[in-house]
């Protein structure tokens, strides 16, 4: 394969959709990001994802780009061999059973590869990213949801039936909160973000603290995950707990992947893990103090460090590691 070649690749999210092209030493040549319809159910966003793949590769061939196929990074779990969603994705109704790799694959005449997004992210810092030297990674974004996927001699780890790496779906707490896969007690349970904010909410019990009254305006509806660590970072002891609290849940978890692994680094990215490193180092401090120390000795924890483009550019490289 000729250096000049180009990786094409789409991120879906709940939020917005992120596209671009990258060249084969990881930079990024092109990048863009349009709001995903979610409401509307998925016809209409597997026409949108078609829409931006058609001018993604008219694009490319405007400037004269060597893409030979096109990566799908999307939430929920991922047939990677048909490129059809087989898991559900909470945030999109109806995904689950869309075949987008032939869809896609179709309209575009072209090879289409498709896989779960936060694959598509650790195989992004697998290559260019904070994994780069590194033969077992593990890496676990935490936002919205807390997802994860593992990288072995370069390739991903995709399990027997595509599932491999949900490492927010490991059982910390039996009797813990409700998770919205059905369990009970999931690390994603305690560290999404919408877990994060409830606890603060729940430890404020309506009052606003002097720093959160500064950062939040006089308002609580302004709380989010970048207000919590504008608070932290003004000393506010809710702010700090809560955080320190959610590092200690997400450690529980990761400190059984590094026993069971024994992986070189575990990467953390997502909304919740760019809003501070401070919850890296601490996430980091829990994992040494919860796992076998033999398993910890090598070990790396470090943030990620491709941010919001590791989707695109991991989704663009699949058609390359399988
Ligand atoms: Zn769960």
């Amino acid at each position: 394969m000729s250096d000049s070649v180009t990786y094409a690749g789409i991120d879906i999210g709940g939020t917005s959709i992120k596209y671009g092209l990258v060249d084969s030493q990881g930079k990024i040549l092109f990048k863009k990001q349009r709001p995903t319809v979610v409401d509307k159910g998925a016809e209409p966003l597997i026409h949108l994802v078609t829409n931006i793949a058609e001018g993604l590769m008219y694009h490319a061939a405007e400037e004269d780009h060597d893409v030979r196929w096109l990566g799908v990074g999307t939430p929920g779990a991922v047939d990677a061999r048909s490129g059809t969603v087989i898991g559900s994705a909470p945030n999109i109704d109806g995904w689950q059973g869309m075949a987008i790799g032939s869809v896609l694959g179709e309209r575009l005449n072209m090879p289409v590869h498709v896989d779960n997004d936060v694959n598509a992210m650790a195989l992004a810092e697998s290559r260019f990213g904070a994994g780069v030297g590194y033969d077992s990674i593990v890496c676990v974004a935490v936002g919205t949801g807390v997802g994860g996927g593992i990288v072995l001699n370069g390739k991903l780890w995709r399990g027997a039936n595509h599932t491999a790496g949900e490492i927010g779906h490991i059982v910390i707490d039996p009797n813990g909160p409700e998770c919205r896969c059905g369990n009970r007690g999931c690390v994603e349970a305690f560290c999404s973000s919408a877990a994060i904010i409830a606890r603060v909410r729940k430890k404020l019990g309506g009052k606003l603290t002097p720093a959160f009254e500064n950062v939040l305006r006089g308002n609580v509806a302004n709380l989010n995950i970048r207000k919590l660590f504008e608070a932290a970072k003004k000393g506010d002891k809710t702010a700090i707990e809560v955080i320190d609290e959610t590092a200690e849940y997400l450690a529980s978890g990761l400190a059984s992947v590094v026993n069971l692994f024994n992986p070189e680094i575990v990467i953390i990215g997502g909304g919740v893990a760019d809003a501070g490193s401070s919850f890296v180092t601490a996430v980091s401090a829990g994992i040494r103090r919860r796992a076998n120390s033999s398993a910890t000795e090598k070990l790396r924890v470090a943030r990620a460090t491709l941010g919001n483009s590791a989707g695109f550019v991991g989704a663009g490289i699949l058609g390359e590691t399988r």
